[in-house]
């Protein structure tokens, strides 16, 4: 079972839990739960540095920010959940230093924290403009409901919008934005939208798409500087002199993982905090999960990447429930994820990149199709759009590794599961 705990150092009255988990977002959330379905007995706590109860982020950028989902339906478990099992909630606490020696935390008002077990789970902060202007009033990230509130809340005295980035975040705020009547624009600074998660012809469509939806989308341009009159954005000024009016900046330019403290400790990382296939950090009894663990991911050919999904997030929760509860097993799930924007529900399964194939499968002018990726021969990953049965199906080409001729593939009138390899 349990073999790390610590006892509290004598005499010493500081509260103290078995599993500290440090993070109350998708993957701290679901550890906790896991920790209790597998009959963890041991005493839990789930510190975050956010005031509300854990929440689903990918809604913030989808149905919570067209209004169409209160809060209270993007909760992950309801408050009585925690209270049913036994899981401490210890919201709006920042952890600033770890100690590994002494398995303690200290917070930002000065209190400490001790653990048995620390699972380290706090995402990341939304990357800010390096220009001058990022901080302005009307400039936001979107990665926490306060700053999707602070949006909408904006919302009815913004004319105009620019969105900086063309992934995923950035291009769903410009599909609910521009649904709500605002005019967007959307920079991206490569030469295709999705660049860095995508084959080229999944880029192309979603860029028409947004296009046909009166999106001004540029591709291929850089920001030189916000511009402002009393501490609020008014325009984006491009590399190239041009200005861009608007009252709101969205900045969607990926995250910076929040590892400071557990790298400050002495673990080893950089672009996030190292994980082992155990999710295992180089401090004796801290894991780390979720966004802001990098970890050689037997999908990405074993390359360190971080995963930036709710299942990456999850499935590293899982993993840590079961080494905690007698039942340790590496990590090596299939990786997946999902974006809707306007009517379009992509689905992807495996990881594209490095792919020296995009096979495209059905005809985008129906606006259901699939792109599948290979790399020497072998498919390794699928990006469907409105096409569940692909998604479903394509899984298992994914798993195995399948090497198929990219003529079959291609061809969607053959189900994806009649080329699923036998045996
Ligand atoms: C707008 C948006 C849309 C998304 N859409 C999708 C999608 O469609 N599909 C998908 O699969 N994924 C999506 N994602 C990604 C997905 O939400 C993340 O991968 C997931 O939330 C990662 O979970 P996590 O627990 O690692 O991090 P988070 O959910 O970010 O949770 C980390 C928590 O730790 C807190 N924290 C940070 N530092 C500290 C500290 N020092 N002390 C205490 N607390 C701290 C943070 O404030 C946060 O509450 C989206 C993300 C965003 C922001």
């Amino acid at each position: 079972m349990f073999e790390s705990n610590i006892p509290a150092p004598a005499g010493e009255a500081a509260i103290r839990y078995d599993v500290l988990i440090v993070g109350a977002g998708h993957a701290g959330t679901q550890a906790a739960i896991a920790l209790r379905q597998r009959d963890y007995a041991g005493s839990i706590a789930l510190l975050g540095d956010e005031p509300e109860l854990p929440y689903e982020r990918p809604p913030l950028s989808k149905d919570y920010l067209a209004g169409d989902k209160p809060f209270e339906r993007i909760l992950i478990r309801p408050e009585s959940f925690y209270a049913a099992r036994d899981i401490t909630l210890l919201p709006g606490r920042r952890v600033v230093a770890v100690d590994p020696a002494g398995h303690r935390v200290t917070l930002a008002d000065g209190g400490t924290v001790g653990y048995g077990t620390l699972v380290w789970a706090t995402g990341g902060q939304p990357r800010r403009l390096s220009c001058s202007g990022h901080a302005l009033a009307g400039v936001h990230g979107v990665r926490t409901r306060a700053d999707v509130d602070r949006m909408m809340a904006e919302l009815p005295a913004v004319r105009r919008v620019v969105v900086v980035g063309g992934g995923y975040i950035g291009l769903e705020a410009a599909a609910v934005l521009t649904k709500l009547g605002k005019p967007v624009v959307v920079l991206e600074a490569e030469d295709r939208v999705l660049a860095r998660v995508a084959g080229a012809p999944l880029s192309a469509f979603y860029a028409a798409e947004h296009r046909a939806r009166g999106v001004d989308l540029r591709l291929g341009v850089t920001v030189a500087c916000l511009e402002e009159a009393d501490g609020a954005v008014t325009g984006v000024r491009l590399a190239d002199g041009e200005v861009l009016p608007c009252e709101m900046v969205i900045v969607g330019i990926g995250i910076v993982p929040a590892v400071e403290p557990l790298l400050a400790a002495g673990a080893a990382g950089g672009d996030g905090v190292t994980v082992d296939d155990h999710c295992r950090t180089t401090l004796p009894d801290v894991f780390a999960i979720g966004d802001c663990a990098g970890h050689a991911n037997p999908f990405a050919g074993g390359a360190a990447i971080r995963l930036e999904s709710v299942q990456n997030a999850n499935d590293q929760a899982t993993i840590v429930a079961k080494g905690l509860t007698g039942a340790a097993e590496p990590y090596h799930a299939v990786p997946w994820f999902w974006s809707n924007q306007y009517d379009l529900k992509l689905q992807t399964v495996g990881l594209s990149t490095g792919h020296d194939l995009a096979v495209l499968r059905g005809d985008p002018d129906t606006r259901s199709f699939s792109v599948v990726y290979l790399r020497d021969g072998r498919v390794i990953a699928l990006d469907c759009v409105n096409s569940v049965k692909d998604y479903v199906q394509g899984r298992a080409l994914v798993v195995a590794g399948a090497e198929i001729a990219p003529a079959l593939l291609a061809d969607a009138a053959v189900p994806l599961k009649a080329l699923i390899p036998v045996g």
